[in-house]
């Protein structure tokens, strides 16, 4: 039997007959997974603790006709526990793990720079200690651009003529110019704007100096963006306290 070995974020658990899981994963080099996890329900299971939803985890797999079967886990970041232990956090991050499970469309398709922004989040939240909603709110637009769906906070995301702009439409891609305004368009605070933009690229200064209000803001045209782009909505985000 064919055996390989990968890292791997687990996005997902599902019960399986008596004593096995069927674990949904997001890999470094095979994409999403989903694999076998014989006997994890047993009480004297040796790898079932570690493979709980947010746990980065390195694994082997051995290559099976329908799912394959998980042979080895060790942990490399202790996520789970961590994420557990904070309410915030975890429903910040259980929209992380919902979101890139939706975005990698295929199995065992690459989905490299979508598994690198996961791991940052997880590690931003729990060893930088910065705000899970805006670690999400990052994280959901970053995600949405390495899928091809970049906002444009800057420039018209219709016609590119420069900013700044006062009108957003997630249909359209972001702020448009007056020319290219729609009905129905938000109008943001031009603090929102900025932190969006600031989002979007990482720069966390002008994050942490934005205040609250902005940033909630922030949050709900974020949260209108990706549910658009999803076609529905997230069911993990209405819990998500903004
Ligand atoms: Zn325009």
């Amino acid at each position: 039997m064919p055996y390989y070995r990968d890292e791997a974020v687990v996005l997902r658990t599902q019960k399986l007959g008596e004593a096995d899981r069927i674990i949904t994963l997001l890999t470094r080099s095979h994409g999403r997974v989903r694999a076998v996890a014989k006997g994890v329900r047993r009480t004297s299971s040796r790898f079932g603790a570690r493979l709980e939803p947010f746990s980065h985890v390195d694994l082997q797999f051995a290559e099976a006709r329908s799912l394959d079967v998980i042979t080895q886990v060790e942990t490399l970041q202790p996520f789970a526990a961590r994420m557990g232990a904070d309410y915030v956090a975890y429903t910040a991050g259980t929209v992380m793990l919902e979101t890139a499970e939706r975005l990698v469309v295929e199995d065992h398709e690459p989905a490299l720079q979508q598994y690198l922004l996961l791991v940052g989040a997880l590690r931003a939240i729990c060893d930088t200690g910065r705000p899970p909603a805006q670690v999400l709110d990052a994280f959901l637009l970053r995600s949405l651009a390495v899928n091809g769906y970049a906002p444009s906070f800057d420039v018209c995301a219709r016609c590119g003529a420069p900013g700044p702009h006062v009108a957003f439409n997630p249909s359209a891609g972001g702020m448009l110019c007056a020319d290219c305004r729609v009905p129905g368009s938000a109008r943001p605070a031009a603090e929102t704007v900025s932190v969006l933009g600031a989002l979007l690229s990482g720069d966390w200064d002008v994050v942490l100096a934005t205040d609250e209000r902005h940033l909630r803001e922030a949050s709900t045209l974020v949260a209108a963006y990706l549910a658009w782009h999803l076609e529905r909505g997230l069911k993990s985000l209405s819990h998500v306290q903004r």
